[in-house]
């Protein structure tokens, strides 16, 4: 019979499940727009685990790519050292070839069995969503977390995805306007965060003369 008292000790409880934030992106460079949204993100949804997740080959993404993928993981990956809660991911990396997110959550989900995935999202991406590869698969196994982001329009939600809209502060930060600063020689402080900066004057990705 079921013993009712004492009740039964903490450690037979089931333990409660991942809440695993998942932020993919480009990061062509990583910008203070990303690592804001994200630290704020993990802490408005009270997630364990917050992965910046660096897209081995976006397929979709318009005029290509300018660092290679390790470069693109070396900003990230010291970015996050100032960043406590926030990691780089490099699974699309190690996985090579084309990137598609629903790869990756299976990865985590077999990694991390149970887990809820919270796919981050900019306000300019997620009508994209069912465009993605295995995107009816996809909007079946995670949550969407989208953020605003100055320009852009939230919408239209895409029928189908469970989507949480995540208010965060402003920043009218692009990677493609940082690299545009620094094909031109202009200022950047206060866009990228510092680790990123001294990363990139020793290593002049974006300088026009490459
Ligand atoms: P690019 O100009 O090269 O497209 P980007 O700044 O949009 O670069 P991405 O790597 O394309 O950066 O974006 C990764 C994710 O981060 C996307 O979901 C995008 O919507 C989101 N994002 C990028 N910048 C911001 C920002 N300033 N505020 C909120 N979300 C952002
Ligand atoms: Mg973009």
């Amino acid at each position: 019979m079921r013993r009712w008292w004492p009740p039964s000790p903490v450690s037979s409880l089931p333990a409660p499940a991942l809440r695993l934030g998942l932020f993919g992106g480009t990061f062509d460079p990583v910008h203070r727009g990303h690592l804001e949204a994200a630290r704020q993100v993990k802490e408005a949804l009270d997630l364990d685990r917050m992965l910046l997740m660096v897209a081995n080959d976006p397929w979709q993404k318009d005029g290509g790519v300018v660092a290679s993928a390790e470069d693109r993981l070396a900003m990230v990956t010291a970015a996050c050292v100032d960043c406590p809660g926030l990691e780089p991911g490099r699974m699309e990396i190690d996985r090579g070839g084309v990137t598609y997110t629903v790869d990756t959550v299976d990865e985590l989900l077999e990694a991390n069995p149970g887990a809820r995935i919270y796919l981050v999202v900019g306000a300019d991406v997620v009508s994209q969503l069912p465009t993605w590869g295995g995107a009816e698969r996809l909007s079946h196994l995670v949550t969407v977390a989208v953020i605003n982001r100055p320009g852009a329009e939230i919408g239209p939600v895409p029928p189908g995805w469970n989507v949480e809209v995540v208010e965060v502060e402003p920043l009218d930060i692009s990677s493609t306007g940082v690299r545009e600063r620094l094909r031109t020689g202009g200022e950047v402080d206060g866009l990228l965060p510092p680790p990123v900066v001294r990363l990139l004057e020793e290593r002049p990705l974006y300088a026009a003369n490459r």
